[in-house]
């Protein structure tokens, strides 16, 4: 940040709080850009209908992989609002109408459908209900995807936008909100936009400041300048000085320090009232979540999603000397934390890979620890990268969709087969590495026993295990009725997965998003779980929780639970009991 540019400081309306520094970055939407236009003859006005079709399912495509992405990382208000875009895309009058546009304008799809979104929006804009405002972004959002996937570019907030961005935009759409990721995008400023706006929403739920209400005109000659923004007050500040910069690096800083609540001098760790330690651990997916470690006072890495690291690459082209520069960096940030590295659990709700594109049923099919013994080159490639980097600290291996014993006995196999190859050419490997299976497919909850006697952990990834066993998938909202975390049986199956681990005398955490859940916290703790792993920033209501509790009370609550069949009931009893120990917004008061 340099003292030559001159600070210039602005005032807009607040959206979402918090303080972020970093580049002015400008997003521009498709709809403003120009867009090809010509006429067709009548022989080519099927195939234009058939690339309006081929775009509305891509577009469907799309919406179905983001509200994947947003249910893992815990968005729920995120997801149901691209649920909405599904259904209007899914709208067979849209369809319809475009098709007769089509027919009686003659021209190419993109000007058609542009004009189509034009008249709408100007009809839409004559409504004053803020309601319906919010369906027109909307309405817009789903027209610049769809005109993305006519007329296809690279999209710019996966790929284009460099890390520690500030984007500024006219509008922001809901998707490109929901898209950002918090490594690349700091903040968001725009001209337009409300505080109950779905973006506003998304930008909350994902702890992204934003501010709206400062004109893209006054910022667009300092793109790439330095930024500070306040969500919390509305301040924009374009070129800070040092004085400025050092200021807000500090309340950034102590905002942390006030989210991470400080762990007690003196106690080991998280503890209950009573005295009970409770790990609270961190889960990961990229390299930027891993500054986030200390200033929430993580106590280690309870699950390294490694397939994200690699995320839309090809995995066969991952060479192991690249895998390993990558977890050196994971390694040396975690200082010396325990760092549960899970290899790849690509399939499924993660995407396809490849060759198994056409499988009928993602979710059911060459999923996790399936792909990688399928795929022993990928596999070992990534074992070997781990191995080389176990002398740098405390790291452990999980297996992801672990459904049967035999899975885990040939992944340990060539966990071993690659530390000797490793040692005899001369690299050096820990002593000991750990292994552990993810339970999270219901066959592994009822052999667990056999598998806790052949591996050294086991982590309970509960977004899957809730799927599998309740028959609804975690990422469609329709089914989001039934997939219930308080379900009994899934208690009763996490119940039995702590009782074999103490058998087996192998530790065991739960690393599923029911672990973020402050309201989850007693139930889990009364079923044993002593090891929590949720992503970063929902660390501190976790800790404040279960420094609140004691395990007498958790106990007793939860034998009361188990005797109950309802989940709603369960969910009921949990809110009367420990509901008042939170705030509105879920946050421990
Ligand atoms: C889980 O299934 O609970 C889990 C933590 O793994 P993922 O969400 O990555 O499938
Ligand atoms: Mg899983």
């Amino acid at each position: 940040m340099s003292d030559l540019l001159e600070e210039m400081i602005l005032n807009g309306a607040p959206i979402s709080g918090g303080i972020a520094i970093g580049k002015l970055f400008f997003l521009e939407t498709l709809l403003e850009e120009i867009v090809p236009e010509f006429s067709i003859p009548t022989t080519e006005v099927e195939k234009e209908i058939g690339r309006y079709r081929r775009a509305v399912l891509s577009s469907r495509e799309d919406l179905h992989d983001l509200q994947r992405f947003l249910a893992k990382e815990g968005s729920t208000e995120a997801v149901s609002i691209i649920d909405t875009h599904i259904q209007m895309l899914e709208d067979p009058f849209m369809t319809t109408f475009m098709e007769k546009k089509i027919r009686q304008r003659m021209k190419n799809t993109e000007t058609v459908f542009r004009s189509v979104m034009i008249d709408y929006e100007k009809e839409f804009s004559k409504v004053k209900d803020s309601f319906f405002k919010q369906r027109l972004l909307d309405v817009k959002d789903l027209s610049q995807r769809i005109l993305r996937n006519l007329h296809p570019r690279k999209t710019l907030l996966t790929e284009e936008i460099p890390e520690n961005s500030v984007i500024f935009t006219k509008e922001l759409i809901p998707s490109s909100t929901a898209e950002a990721s918090k490594g690349q995008v700091k903040g968001f400023i725009t001209e337009i936009g409300g505080t109950t706006s779905h973006a506003a929403l998304i930008a909350k739920s994902k702890g992204i400041p934003y501010v709206a209400n400062i004109s893209t005109d006054t910022l667009y000659p300092h793109k790439g300048a330095d930024v500070i923004i306040d969500g919390k007050t509305g301040i924009v500040i374009v070129n800070p000085n040092e004085v400025t910069l050092e200021k807000y690096q500090k309340d950034f800083e102590d905002n942390l320090q006030k989210k991470g609540l400080e762990i007690d001098e003196g106690t080991d760790g998280t503890v209950t009232k009573d005295g009970v330690k409770v790990d609270l651990l961190a889960n990961i997916e990229n390299l930027s979540d891993l500054d986030l470690l200390i200033p929430y006072n993580a106590e280690g890495i309870g699950l390294f999603r490694s397939e994200f690291l690699f995320f839309g690459k090809e995995l066969q082209n991952f060479a192991e000397e690249d895998q390993f520069i990558l977890y050196q960096k994971v390694m040396n940030k975690a200082r010396g934390m325990p760092v549960i590295f899970r290899t790849f659990d690509v399939g499924g709700d993660k995407g396809n890979v490849n060759q198994y594109d056409a499988e009928p049923n993602p979710a059911l099919g060459c999923r996790g620890i399936r792909f990688l013994l399928r795929n022993r080159e990928i596999f070992v490639h990534q074992l070997r990268a781990l191995l080389r980097v176990s002398p740098d600290g405390d790291l452990r291996i999980l297996l992801p969709m672990i459904s049967d014993v035999g899975e885990l006995l040939q992944a340990k196999e060539l966990i071993q087969e690659a530390a000797l190859e490793l040692r005899s050419e001369g690299h050096e490997i820990a002593d000991e590495i750990p292994i552990g299976c993810m339970i999270e497919v219901p066959s592994a909850v009822l052999m667990c026993d056999h598998i806790a006697r052949e591996c050294d952990f086991l982590s309970i990834g509960t977004n899957d295990l809730i799927q599998y066993t309740l028959a609804a998938d975690r990422a469609t909202q329709e089914v989001h009725p039934f997939y219930k975390p308080s379900h009994p049986s899934i208690l009763r199956m996490i119940k039995r997965i702590i009782e074999e681990a103490g058998k087996a005398n192998i530790p065991v955490s739960l690393c599923g998003e029911m672990a973020s859940d402050p309201l989850m916290a007693p139930l889990l703790l009364g079923l044993g779980v002593r090891k929590l792993s949720c992503a970063s920033r929902f660390i501190p209501r976790l800790r404040k929780m279960v420094t609140e509790l004691s395990l007498p009370k958790v106990e007793k609550v939860t034998e009361e639970v188990l005797r109950l069949e309802n989940a709603d009931v369960i969910e009921t009893v949990l809110k009367e009991t420990f509901g008042s120990m939170l705030t509105d917004d879920g946050v421990c008061s």
